[in-house]
């Protein structure tokens, strides 16, 4: 078990999902971390142990961004230390995930000859440079589609990209994913109750659903990428 959180806002959004990552540490406190996006660079930061060792080891306050999404991880794949810590990160995607992928060794090796390479021991980490290897030659939905075709097992994620800074990418399979409505932003989070100092408007991704989280609007999408409607 492991926790996310994600928010798509107006403003600085750090000390939102420190504040959601300490309600969210009931589901896991080997490590905690949390990436942001800001001028076209994707700040991640990252820590062994609990959400106040973050806190203690990075000065928060200057991490700016109006996106971002954070973590606290039960580890599954790979010992708890910080780089095996979430969120992982190639050039261009960012991702959190809470979940497990049983094909995680055969899809690393197909993405180490494809040039990839990796810097954890974690399942997770496959998942990061699979979006970066689809988005070569694909649209940001069809590339997502295509991913989550390609993973096996169970996942939450949230997912931020370095040249599509206005979006986060939420889906869910096993693992559970919710989606709030606040005033000027909008968030994904493992369970409610991390987003309830923001909203009590929340809806729940269904198995194999994926979304795109802009501050001013949630777009749903089937398996298969088809649009769906959705409320809350
Ligand atoms: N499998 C991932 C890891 O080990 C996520 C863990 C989880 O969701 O429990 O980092």
């Amino acid at each position: 078990m492991c926790g996310i959180i994600g928010i798509s806002s107006n403003k600085s959004v750090s000390a939102s999902i420190i504040n959601s990552l300490k309600k969210l540490e009931y589901r896991g406190y080997d490590s905690a971390g949390l990436a942001t996006l800001s001028n076209g660079v994707i700040n991640e930061i990252k820590s062994e142990g609990r959400v106040d060792s973050l806190e203690q080891n990075f000065d928060l306050k200057n991490l700016r961004g109006n996106i971002g999404i954070g973590h606290v991880r039960w580890a599954t794949h790979g010992v708890p230390n910080s780089i095996n810590a979430h969120p992982h990160s190639s050039h261009n995607v960012s991702v959190v995930h809470n979940g497990i992928i049983e094909n995680s060794t055969i899809l690393k090796k197909f993405l180490i000859t494809k040039g990839h390479n990796f810097k954890s021991q974690t399942d997770t980490e496959v998942i990061v440079h699979l979006i970066t290897e689809n988005l070569k030659t694909l649209e940001l939905e069809e590339a997502i589609t295509k991913t989550l075709k390609q993973l096996h097992g169970s996942f939450a994620l949230g997912i931020v990209f370095k040249d599509i800074p206005d979006l986060i990418v939420g889906a869910r399979r096993g693992s559970p994913l919710a989606v709030g409505y606040g005033p000027n932003e909008n968030y994904l989070g493992s369970d409610s109750y991390a987003l309830k100092s923001m909203t009590n408007k929340v809806t729940y991704l269904d198995d194999g659903e994926f979304c795109i989280v802009k501050k001013d609007q949630v777009l749903f999408f089937n398996e298969d990428g088809k649009k769906i409607n959705k409320k809350y």
